[in-house]
């Protein structure tokens, strides 16, 4: 069992290019990060399945891209400028601030004795336009759902959908964390992918053990071990305002087991208050000529970033291979950034340089995420690929020229979890590796 620790994962980010502190050369800003470039890879394509299998490959769903910046009235009436807020406690001594639920009864830093506990509201609050007054404050969303429910009505009145039906949107959120910590998990701008269902207020039951299967599925299929997550039934008094079930989706992260995902049965909370706030009928005709009825809502949240700590986790791996320690990461093909790379045995004989460069090409005309490498010699290029998770690594080498006749037009694809290789026909590369 390989022992995965935070040093190691936040220095494998940052050497291999998937995750950067933000701001790094000024010092960092703290509870930011910056994706590199496999980062962004790894991103897309863990928003790309969500996107694909909760929302294209199904017909009771529609997706949505409202705006960051929303009038200030929507996050009043979602009780979210009175009630989102985290307790917070300042040292008397060191003035540190931490959150009071965090921590024992002494300042952690100096041992000094905290003040009283105030409520603490995390939405970043701002101005849109050039007055610095009430009338021009705005926040920026700390959840996407926000975006759902006030375009509830013009989804509606576009598409005419029946229930049960939902939205869903990807898209970044900002939280003004009091104490942002391990790595990405708790930062202070993040990415959600969320959805609201709307359903029957009778059928809340079916639709919520429905997701709740949904949200498993989607650990499988980027590769998050059953095995590693946990539900917890969130106790009554410790939900969110807004719910009236919540079930917390836990992961083993390597500093102990928390929250991953969250499921929520909001009731007719949000689509209620906005209405009564804004003045806009926000219901739907179920049945024909009877009067029109406020959906409840059940809402499977999911963080990204959090999404990518865990898979990094699960896919952080060390183990010998031909007597010599190597770390790689076993990413699920369909997350791995890099799906194969291509090398030429030698960087300096350009017949070989040309062949790998017209392989190279054939393939990232049909899977754009194919890398080239030519640095180094082949065992560093194997090592470089095992620790960025790259599924199959493809050498062209004299006999794919045909040096040996019978050969010609054959590579070594090398298989990242064996490391055993093998010659196979360049016609049947790509479906191998598709
Ligand atoms: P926590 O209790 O850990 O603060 P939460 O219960 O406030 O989380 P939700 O409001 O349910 O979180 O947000 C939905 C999802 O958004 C979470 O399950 C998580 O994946 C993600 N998330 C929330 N806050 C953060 C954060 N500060 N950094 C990264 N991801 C976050």
């Amino acid at each position: 069992m390989t022992d995965v620790t935070m040093e190691k994962i936040v220095s494998l980010a940052k050497r291999r290019g998937f995750i950067y502190p933000g701001s790094e050369i000024y010092g960092g800003l703290s509870g930011t990060w910056d994706y590199g470039p496999l980062g962004v890879e790894l991103k897309n394509n863990i928003k790309n399945l969500w996107w694909r299998m909760f929302v294209q490959e199904r017909d009771d769903m529609c997706g949505l891209d409202a705006a960051i910046l929303m009038n200030a009235r929507a996050w009043e009436a979602s009780g979210h400028v009175s009630g989102f807020s985290d307790p917070l406690v300042e040292c008397k001594k060191c003035k540190h601030r931490f959150r009071s639920d965090q921590v024992e009864d002494k300042c952690p830093e100096c041992g000094g004795h905290f003040g009283e506990v105030r409520q603490f509201n995390m939405m970043f609050k701002t101005h849109a336009g050039a007055t610095e007054e009430e009338s021009s404050v705005s926040y920026l969303r700390p959840e996407t759902a926000g975006g759902i429910f006030v375009n509830f009505k013009n989804i509606v009145d576009s598409f005419h959908p029946k229930l049960p039906f939902g939205i869903a949107q990807i898209g970044k959120a900002f939280r003004n964390e009091i104490a942002p910590r391990d790595f990405i998990f708790r930062v202070r701008e993040m990415e959600q992918m969320e959805i609201e269902y709307f359903v029957r207020p009778n059928e809340w039951e079916v639709a919520f053990e429905e997701w709740r299967q949904n949200m498993h599925a989607f650990n499988d299929a980027v590769g998050i071990p059953r095995d590693a997550v946990h539900e917890l039934e969130v106790p009554d008094g410790e939900r969110a305002h807004y719910s009236k079930r919540t079930i917390d989706f836990e992961f083993d992260f390597p500093f102990g087991r928390k929250e991953l995902y969250g499921l929520a049965y909001r009731t007719d909370f949000d689509l209620s208050a906005h209405a009564k706030a804004s003045g806009a009928p926000l219901s739907i005709i179920d049945k024909e000529g009877e009067p029109p009825i406020v959906p409840h809502v059940i809402e499977p949240s999911f963080g990204v970033d959090r999404t990518i700590l865990a898979i990094l986790t699960s896919a952080y791996t060390e183990d010998e291979l031909g007597g010599e320690p190597r770390l790689y990461l076993k990413f699920n093909k369909a997350v791995a950034p890099i799906k194969a790379a291509v090398f030429p045995l030698l960087k300096n004989k350009p017949e070989l340089v040309a062949k790998a460069r017209e392989v190279y090409s054939m393939l990232k005309k049909q899977i754009p995420q194919i890398m080239w490498d030519d640095n180094g010699n082949i065992g560093k290029r194997y090592r470089r690929q095992d620790e960025i998770g790259t599924p199959y690594c493809i050498t062209i080498d004299f006999d794919t020229l045909g040096e040996e006749p019978e050969l010609k037009d054959t590579v070594t694809i090398r298989d990242r979890d064996t490391g055993e290789q093998e010659r196979i026909s360049i016609d049947n590369l790509l479906s191998r590796i598709a």
